[in-house]
């Protein structure tokens, strides 16, 4: 078994890297930083993205953990003194039958259009698109008919698994990270008599597409998960459900709805 171990560089997380490696290493697994078949993310769920990210393409080919060194992740849920325990499922997952072991989900496939050339981006978590200097306005269209003209912040596009992150803090709803679709929340839009748009998150299906085209020469800020990228000179940006989809080991039952009660709810439930 070919693995690859990523850690955030704390103390914490890199003094589990070196046990992680000496105890797999004798378990008869291999680092193999070039074509792991599991890449081990320690520290966070920020540990997690950027693991995505240098794995990006060959994310059909991987299988990704999360060990916290912090606060329970949504990417990273396994803790330190749990380690032991992870290596033995983790050496039992290749056998035949356990390849149910591994759950799939869904990303935000981002085509952006700078001066005719497109370049496409995966998100793990969402893709935002803000106005830098000046109010954001765009036309949105949703499957090729305009839907409203948005003024305002911005607009966060993200995954079901990144619905608890950035578009949690924008009211929008959390949604179960198998459900393949995306989710489109507003930053601050400008709602008054001139002014007009749904105002409610939206979520959009597999197979359904929205472009987004900023009105001529913004200085516009482009996010992929903690990447950013800056343009003056965006014409669209196409987003929708990716064919490609991020799978994770999932060696023990970690019910989803617990996770997000443990992160946001805590245990005092009166
Ligand atoms: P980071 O690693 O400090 O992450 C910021 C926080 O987001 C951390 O507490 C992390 O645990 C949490 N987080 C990340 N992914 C999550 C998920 N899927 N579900 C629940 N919580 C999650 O910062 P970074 O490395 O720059 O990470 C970038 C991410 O930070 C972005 O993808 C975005 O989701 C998030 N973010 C959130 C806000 C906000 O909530 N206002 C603003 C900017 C960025």
């Amino acid at each position: 078994m070919k693995i690859s171990i990523l850690s955030r560089g704390d103390e914490l997380s890199t003094q589990i890297l070196e046990t992680f490696t000496e105890q797999a290493t004798s378990l008869g697994m291999t680092v193999d930083d070039e074509s792991p078949e599991f890449v081990i993310s320690i520290g966070g769920d920020g540990t997690m993205l950027h693991a995505f990210h240098k794995y990006i393409d060959r994310l059909e080919d991987i299988a990704f953990i999360g060990i916290h060194t912090g606060h329970l992740g949504f990417y990273a849920d396994w803790q330190v003194d749990e380690v032991g325990q992870l290596l033995q499922l983790l050496r039992e997952i290749n056998e035949p039958g356990e390849e149910k072991k591994k759950v799939k989900y869904p990303l935000v496939q981002v085509d952006v259009t700078v001066a005719g050339v497109t370049t496409r981006h995966l998100a793990l978590n969402e893709c935002t698109l803000r106005g830098l200097d000046t109010t954001m306005v765009a036309e949105i269209h949703m499957n090729d008919e305009l839907f409203e003209m948005f003024r305002g912040d911005g607009v966060c596009v993200s995954t079901p698994s990144g619905s608890t992150a950035y578009n949690r803090s924008l009211g929008g709803a959390l949604l179960h990270p198998t459900l393949e679709a995306i989710q489109i929340a507003e930053m601050a839009s400008i709602n008054n008599r001139v002014y007009r748009t749904i105002g409610s998150p939206v979520v959009l299906p597999k197979h359904h597409h929205c472009d987004i085209y900023p009105r001529a020469r913004q200085n516009m800020s482009v996010t992929i998960d903690h990447l950013q990228y800056r343009y003056d000179d965006v014409e669209s940006i196409r987003v929708q459900v990716s064919d490609v989809k991020v799978r994770f080991a999932r060696l023990r039952p970690f019910p989803y709805w617990k996770r997000v009660r443990e992160a946001f709810i805590g245990h005092d439930v009166h």
